[in-house]
């Protein structure tokens, strides 16, 4: 049983994985928490070159970018990262089953940071509309409030209808991932690193 099961590997889930992850040693309340990344690997990063995202080098390519997210990951030993396509979820808050093609997860909470192009995950009562924050057609996004879709259910990223930039879809995943602290603690959260600081 995982805490929090996000789909999507790319900005947004990673960056609302890694805030999660963070508080694990820091706090009380995020003990023993869990967290899975389910990445079909088709991020918009593939295809591009970075020069305005100052967390990366100048003129990185998508290709090192996501390597360099991954091992940054990799310092967290409370979320595991896979390659798989998810297809369906079934369940409720508390008890959701994720299900791809070789194994079932089951979770507490689902993040969906599943990017612009495509919804393809079966079984979930979300709403599909038109992402109207990009230029090309037939973009998608999942309506929301304020990041949650239903009990249980978060949306990040492009996904949630934010503009294409890396650290708009990187920043709404830590958002994400502050509100789910929200939930645990029951008041304002961050993950800081300096233990002092960490919540307020
Ligand atoms: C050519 C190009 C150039 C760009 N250049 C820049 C730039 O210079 N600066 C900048 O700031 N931004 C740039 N961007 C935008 C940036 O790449 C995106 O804003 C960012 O990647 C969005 O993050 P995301 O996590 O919302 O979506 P994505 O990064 O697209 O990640 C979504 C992930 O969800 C996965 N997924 C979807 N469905 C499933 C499923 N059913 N099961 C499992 N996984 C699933 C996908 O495989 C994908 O890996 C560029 C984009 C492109 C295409």
């Amino acid at each position: 049983m995982y805490d929090v099961v996000i789909i999507g590997g790319g900005a947004a889930g990673v960056g609302c994985g890694i805030t999660l992850a963070s508080a694990n040693g820091k706090f009380e309340w995020a003990k023993n928490k869990r967290y899975l990344i389910l990445d079909a690997n088709e991020s918009d990063l593939e295809k591009a070159s970075l020069y305005n995202v100052p967390v990366f080098d100048y003129g990185i390519s998508g290709e090192n970018a996501i390597k360099q997210m991954k091992d940054h990951l990799s310092f967290f030993p409370s979320i595991e990262f896979k390659d798989d396509h998810v297809l369906s979820i079934t369940g409720g808050r508390g008890d959701f089953t994720i299900h791809t093609s070789s194994a079932n997860y089951k979770a507490d909470i689902i993040v969906l940071a599943t990017g612009m192009h495509k919804f393809d995950i079966e079984g979930l009562d979300v709403e599909i509309t038109t992402h109207d924050k990009v230029m090309k057609p037939g973009k998608i996004k999942i309506e929301h409030i304020n990041n949650r879709v239903t009990d249980g259910i978060y949306v990040a990223g492009l996904a949630s209808g934010v503009k294409t930039m890396y650290l708009i879809a990187a920043g709404d995943g830590t958002k994400v991932a502050c509100d789910i602290f929200e939930e645990w603690t029951g008041k304002l959260a961050v993950s800081h690193d300096s233990v002092k600081d960490a919540i307020c």
